[in-house]
């Protein structure tokens, strides 16, 4: 590879970039905005952390978070503690921060906007101020919203989450997270180093706009929450489908998609910043190597088996009841009497637990109730409950 253009310097990009620069390719990367405050909580999970750890290991402002209050619809709460905490930045932060290695590794960064894209031809073609410019492979990284689709549809309305939040000049120590009934989605409250992002994400397909601004005005009200000097954001996010992944085009014979433009969310969540620099990571050393055509296989590998996941049992966790309460209540209530299942949904949330290996620590390691409780949301098989006579000594 001769030259590669990335367009979209955001955490995907900048991290491809990293890798193809270092492995001494010409790289361009192309960004409207460069190191920007992207609309987003900004927390980092363990597992980030994990693959990348120069994300903690630096000198960059950020807030390490070690406590999650979570309200459930009828405002039953707990407080979480997590082993490993989940670090904050600040987007424009984080974007500089990964821009500037990148830069350091010899990517060229240019600040443009790039109007189109034309891979028909031999060599990819991109247009940026005015010119057609040819690259040897392009790779869009180019967010939720890009709208340069080569081979590829976008993602539909229910593919994809409505965003709005404020970035409030307010400061906290615990991240809160707060369920709604009926609500595919949650608010949250990030606290970063001199500013809160308070936000709520909800399917496109099932919510409007005016649902999610009535909820997250009548949270911070609740909440004393004080949005003069704040400001507002709204952006979208993707929300894989369990068949998005299998049937929306993410490369072709010279270009691929990486990062929110792939759809590269954990749709149960909303965390989409481990995925973008991973799948940034998977592109630029497959591309480095001289094998692009294995960055499907290796993201399938590595983590898009886990997002299908979740996209099976969103609608269950967010809808869904168990004996007759909203699955997010009693998942509050189980938390407040247990502190196993406490320590596990801590660690899920922090990252340190994956879904697909949920099963093993779930079945033996919890009562049955709260094991029948798992399983129904997660629907692999609940124990058995033997029927034991009254009166026995086993049944005390
Ligand atoms: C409100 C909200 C809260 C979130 N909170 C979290 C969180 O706490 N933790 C987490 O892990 N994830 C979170 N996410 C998801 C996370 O923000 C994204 O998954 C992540 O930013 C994806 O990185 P990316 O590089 O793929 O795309 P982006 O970060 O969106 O970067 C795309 C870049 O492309 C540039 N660009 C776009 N179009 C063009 C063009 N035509 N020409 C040139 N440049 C262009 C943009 O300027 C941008 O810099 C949140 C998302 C939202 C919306």
């Amino acid at each position: 590879m001769a030259e590669i253009a990335i367009i979209g310097g955001g955490p995907s990009g900048s991290m491809c970039g990293e890798q193809l620069a270092r492995a001494g390719h010409a790289v361009n990367i192309f960004d409207e905005h460069l190191a920007w405050e992207k609309p987003c909580g900004g927390g980092l999970t363990h597992k980030a952390i994990q693959c990348f750890p120069f994300l903690l290991d630096n000198s960059y402002p950020k807030k390490l978070v070690r406590s999650v209050d979570l309200i459930a619809s009828d405002e039953q709460r707990v407080t979480m503690s997590m082993a490993h905490p989940i670090v904050i930045y600040s987007r424009r932060v984080l974007n500089g921060l990964l821009l500037e290695r990148a830069q350091e590794a010899g990517c060229r960064v240019r600040r443009a906007h790039v109007i189109g894209v034309d891979t028909a031809g031999e060599k990819p073609r991109f247009c940026v101020e005015g010119e057609w410019r040819r690259a040897d492979y392009l790779v869009l990284a180019a967010g939720a919203r890009n709208q340069l689709l080569p081979e590829t549809r976008p993602l539909q309305r229910d593919e994809l989450e409505m965003t709005q939040g404020y970035f409030v000049p307010e400061t906290a120590d615990a991240i809160t997270i707060k369920f709604l009934p009926h609500f595919e989605g949650y608010i949250w409250s990030f606290p970063r180093q001199d500013h809160l992002s308070v936000g709520i994400c909800g399917s496109m397909s099932a919510h409007t706009s005016t649902e999610l601004k009535s909820h997250l005005g009548a949270f911070i009200e609740k909440h004393g929450i004080a949005t003069t000097g704040a400001k507002f954001y709204s952006h979208v996010l993707p929300s894989p489908q369990e068949h998005t992944f299998a049937q929306r085009n993410t490369m072709g014979r010279n270009w691929a998609m990486i990062g929110d433009a792939a759809a590269c969310v954990d749709p149960l969540t909303g965390e989409g910043l481990f995925y973008a620099l991973r799948s940034g990571e998977l592109l630029g050393r497959t591309l480095a190597e001289g094998c692009p055509e294995k960055y499907a296989a290796r993201m399938k590998a590595a983590f898009s088996a886990e997002l299908e996941f979740a996209a099976r049992i969103v609608r269950r966790f967010y809808r869904g009841s168990f004996l007759g309460t909203s699955v997010t209540t009693r998942m509050v209530q189980f938390m407040r009497k247990s502190p196993v299942f406490r320590q596990l949904v801590g660690e899920l949330f922090s990252g340190a637990q994956d879904y697909t290996t949920l099963k093993q620590r779930v079945l033996g390691h919890l009562g049955i109730s709260l094991s029948q409780f798992v399983s129904s949301v997660i629907n692999f098989e609940a124990p058995r409950v033997a029927r034991v006579p009254r009166g026995s000594a086993a049944s005390d």
